[in-house]
């Protein structure tokens, strides 16, 4: 993954590649922010960086390409075939819990082994927002006496679930949305996606490279978009029984009910938006201006956050197999109380 295809996150990839530049490197960092907004790709280049034996300083290129892998040595074509020993992936098997046994053996019983080659040994790991506390307190340990070459990364979707002592140890590394324009010219070229096309699946990603290259890829992505919108524009109209029998609608696309989902919580986004600023032309959903003003007139900044957090516990239950139906509905409901 060269630095170039990395989509956004320039200021991020300046800053990590002068630490390596001036050898400031942290031995902890947390990157935070949503799921596909471009953490591994960051967390990987960044150790692919350090791990190589032969890294390519070039001055004529713009400062977050300046120093690069060289993509040859044995450190680099280790790291491109996953097998390079120094950078270690923790792993866990229970879904949604990172164990203190997991941290134990794959971290703190391995990091005091010096790197195979080089001088660093990169740990990443993702979800680390899943550790539970016993997990993190083991981890703590590492982190307050790192050996001289171990960089530690957490991937977070959310730092906060993160011990106020694991936080102050770590460099901080928020990931923010990637610009819509550069989304939409990376959609052309990559997918080849025609102007209108990648213009729509840009904006609807919302500022996250995963999810455009998600809807770029799917077909139905213009229909799932109107299935959301024929429940959403009548939300306030239709009464709880009629939501009910939209949200089984829903049920066509039940491989792709978080995109359904995010859609939604993207309209209630508009409706913040709309609520902040007035302007329309900061719209996701901006065809729709004048249904989202008159339900953001009936709801209050409180309500309508509600409603956003509804969504996501919606995923979360159905991560936790509650079922697709009682989940849904229970959305429905939720969203649409505006009391
Ligand atoms: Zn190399």
């Amino acid at each position: 993954m060269p630095a170039k295809e990395i989509i956004g996150h320039g200021k991020i990839l300046e800053h990590l590649i002068s630490a390596v530049d001036f050898e400031k490197v942290s031995h902890a960092y947390i990157f935070n922010g949503e799921d596909g907004i471009g953490k591994k790709f960051v967390a990987d280049y960044f150790a692919k960086l350090l791990l190589c034996n032969n890294r390519i300083e070039d001055k004529s290129k713009p400062k977050h390409l300046r120093l690069r892998p060289c993509e040859l040595c044995p450190s680099c074509l280790q790291f491109d075939s996953h097998s390079n020993p120094d950078v270690i992936y923790v792993t866990h098997e229970k879904p949604r819990v990172i164990s203190v046994d997991e941290i134990r053996e794959q971290l703190v019983n391995t990091v005091s082994v010096y790197p195979y080659k080089g001088d660093f040994k990169v740990y990443i790991i993702d979800e680390a927002d899943k550790m539970n506390e016993q997990a993190q307190n083991a981890l703590l340990k590492t982190i307050e006496e790192p050996p001289a070459y171990a960089v530690i990364i957490l991937l977070t979707e959310n730092k906060d679930r993160l011990l106020e002592t694991i936080k102050s140890r770590c460099e901080i590394i928020d990931l923010k949305p990637v610009e819509k324009d550069m989304i939409k010219t990376y959609l052309m070229k990559e997918f080849k996606l025609p102007d209108y096309a990648a213009e729509n699946a840009a904006r609807f990603a919302a500022g996250n490279i995963g999810r455009a290259e998600r809807f770029a890829a799917d077909k139905d992505f213009n229909e799932m978009k109107d299935a959301v919108l024929s429940v959403m524009r009548n939300l306030d109209r239709n009464g709880a029984a009629e939501s009910v029998t939209a949200a089984r609608k829903f049920a066509d696309y039940k491989d792709r009910t978080r995109y359904l989902i995010d859609l939604t919580e993207l309209w209630f986004h508009d409706m913040l938006v709309l609520k902040a600023t007035g302007d329309a032309n900061r719209l996701i959903f901006r065809d729709d201006y004048t249904t989202l003003n008159e339900q953001a007139s009936k709801r209050n900044y409180e309500v309508i956050e509600r409603a956003m957090e509804t969504c996501e516990n919606t995923k979360k239950r159905l991560d936790a197999n509650v079922s697709y139906d009682t989940a849904m509905e229970l959305m429905f409901l939720h969203l649409k109380d505006f009391t």
